[in-house]
């Protein structure tokens, strides 16, 4: 994989934070953080907003295959307790520019989720709302619980910020053998298509029709929403290519990213146990089904494609 270009000014590098500042006087000093954030208020209240709808219909209406429902879908009465600021915790750690070649790989990786989805959404005639990637080590504080690098990467709604720690890669490469930097990308535009979702109210409506299901309903609801945060990454991957003129990847780096969507799906994102950590607490299908929905994004890059709540086939 090639990726070149800018870097996003999103990146919040908090891995010398030290994991254990968590009793509130040594978090986020140095000057670039404010007070910590008290925890357990902010997720909980995250999808409780006055979704008016029956939730099945209003995400068949999200989800249609008529740009113009999508559209209506955006910005719609509905829509604010979505896009909510993530309020004061923006402030908890100020952006600064990428301190090594890791952090930089990340950085550009997520200017380009920026651009492309920036693209798409001015194409439907809305704003794209840049989400905080977090760089961090051990543990750091979320809106939504305290989130732990053994959770691997994860994606936060209520503070819209993507979490990673950066020894998920170490990891990843270890278990592939020299896997190349494409899983990697991988794995960030996936996070981000959970941001995606969230701006559309599609995370918000899956968290709230959860709540009055059964595990099993849930459960497959949720590999729903995955294997259409695997298609968005595909989605991005095209676009980020075509940007770079067919050069960013190969079919080996699609291969390897395949291997590493099996790897993330695995239990390890399980033991996770606290906060609203949406979703990747719940199975994220088969390696067949992710390998579908990310070639679906990837082969067409066109966003309408990834309508996985409809498929009769996953
Ligand atoms: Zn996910």
């Amino acid at each position: 994989m090639q990726i070149d270009g800018d870097e996003s000014s999103n990146i919040e590098d908090r891995r010398d934070d030290g994991g254990g500042g968590f009793g509130g006087g040594g978090f986020g000093g140095g000057g670039f953080g404010g007070p910590g954030i008290p925890m357990g208020g902010g997720g909980g209240t995250m999808f409780k907003g006055g979704f008016g709808l029956i939730a099945f219909v209003v995400i068949a209406l999200v989800l249609g295959a008529d740009p113009g429902a999508l559209l209506g879908g955006l910005g719609g009465s509905d829509a604010p307790s979505v896009q909510a600021p993530a309020s004061s915790s923006a402030s908890r750690t100020a952006p600064r520019p990428a301190a090594d070649a890791e952090a930089q790989f990340v950085s550009r990786v997520l200017k380009s989720t920026e651009t492309v989805w920036s693209d798409i959404f001015r194409d439907m005639g809305q704003v794209y709302r840049e989400p905080r990637l977090v760089l961090f080590r051990d543990a750091t504080r979320t809106d939504c619980g305290v989130g732990q690098a053994a959770m691997g990467p994860f994606y936060c709604p209520a503070d819209q910020r993507v979490y990673l720690d950066l020894g998920f890669f170490d990891e990843l490469a270890a278990r592939f053998h020299s896997p190349g930097q494409f899983p990697q990308a991988y794995v960030i535009a996936h996070e981000i298509g959970h941001h995606v979702q969230n701006l559309l109210g599609i995370s918000g409506k899956v968290q709230q029709m959860r709540e009055s299901m059964s595990k099993r309903d849930g459960n497959a609801l949720s590999v729903r929403t995955e294997l259409q945060a695997d298609c968005f990454a595909g989605v991005w991957a095209n676009r980020a290519d075509r940007q770079r003129g067919g050069k960013m990847i190969d079919d080996r780096d699609i291969d390897q990213a395949m291997a590493a969507a099996t790897a993330i799906g695995d239990d390890k994102l399980q033991r996770q146990t606290q906060g609203r950590v949406v979703p990747d607490s719940f199975t994220h299908g088969s390696s067949a089904q992710r390998t579908r929905w990310f070639r679906i994004g990837l082969d067409s890059g066109d966003y309408k494609k990834c309508d996985t709540f409809r498929a009769q086939q996953l």
